[in-house]
């Protein structure tokens, strides 16, 4: 069996992280875009794109913080009558919104098809991921109505910290069980927005891009490849595959999952005090793909793209 996967722990380069779901005072965020920039800078990030809702932000390059164009693009009406939102990267040409009016697709917003306004996105040199499919009530035949979007968020911050809804492995898996290679994102979707029984939704997500150059083009590139890993705590520190081993090591976890279709693959709980850092996993030959997902002491998770065997 051939494992097939672009394997970030042994490509060159560098770690970056990076948030690629933002919102500031453009949209319904609550902070502007510079000090937006200026609160995941200070938070470690080395790349973010400021994603408002239905249109550009464009703030300069900052040193320290690369910026990477974004929109979030609302479409389309789902199977049970809500909408698609994309996260639109590396945009080049804004998607322009005039009221409920999309001018260059001459359509109103709800009546662009998802598949229109990836190909849209695609052919201007952007990137779609669909954003929060669990919190959007997207079913598996809307998940399906289009393709080309490189990735969906596995996790999204603010959609967990409102309504509990921040996860959509299971949407992941539908898509990958079907031989679709999609990525998965772990995003803030950050608004700044919390309350007395809501913690604040900034800089709790991001991506680790493996890349040669904190450069747009090279961070995008990457993303591209699959060269990351999605986090909202742990950290990936080395993945190896050699025959039908997958040795994975981390930071501190009380479990780490290798999922695979049906009944396949293998949960490993720390059932003694000491947590794990290393785990390996022996692949029966079944599996068609395996993810790795692991969860630290406090429940924050970290996911692998998946490896596809054939
Ligand atoms: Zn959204
Ligand atoms: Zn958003």
């Amino acid at each position: 069996m051939e494992a097939r996967f672009n394997n970030p722990f042994t490509a060159e380069g560098n770690w970056f992280k990076g948030n690629l779901h933002t919102h500031t005072k453009n949209s319904d965020g609550a902070l502007s875009p510079e000090d937006t920039v200026r609160q995941y800078k200070e938070a470690g990030y080395h790349f973010l794109s400021l994603t408002d809702h239905c249109r550009l932000t464009e703030v300069e390059q900052n040193q320290g913080m690369l910026l990477i164009q974004g929109e979030e693009l609302h479409c389309g009406t789902s199977e049970q009558k809500f909408n698609f939102h994309f996260v639109g990267l590396d945009i080049k040409e804004e998607i322009v919104y005039s009221g409920d009016e999309i001018p260059v697709l001459k359509k109103k917003w709800w009546e662009v098809h998802p598949q229109e306004m990836i190909d849209a996105v695609k052919s201007r040199g952007g990137e779609i991921i669909l954003a929060h499919p669990y919190w959007s009530a997207l079913t598996t035949n809307d998940i399906f109505s289009c393709q080309g979007y490189i990735g969906i968020e596995v996790f999204n911050t603010t959609c967990y910290h409102s309504i509990d809804k921040g996860y959509s492995m299971t949407h992941w898996d539908d898509l990958l069980v079907r031989g679709r290679n999609i990525f998965g994102f772990s995003s803030d979707d950050c608004h700044n927005h919390f309350n007395d029984h809501r913690q604040n939704d900034a800089c709790g997500a991001w991506i680790m891009v493996k890349s040669k150059k904190l450069a747009v083009r090279e961070i995008m590139e990457s993303i591209k490849k699959g060269l990351f890993y999605a986090s909202c705590g742990p950290e990936i520190k080395d993945l190896k595959i050699s025959g039908d081993k997958i040795f994975v090591a981390t930071s501190p976890v009380k479990s780490v999952s290798f999922i695979a279709p049906n009944g396949w693959g293998e949960m490993f709980t720390a059932l003694k005090r000491e947590p794990f850092r290393e785990v390996e996993y022996r692949i029966r030959g079944q599996e068609r793909y395996i993810r790795i997902q692991c969860m630290d002491t406090q429940g924050r998770m970290a996911w692998t793209n998946a490896i596809f065997f054939e």
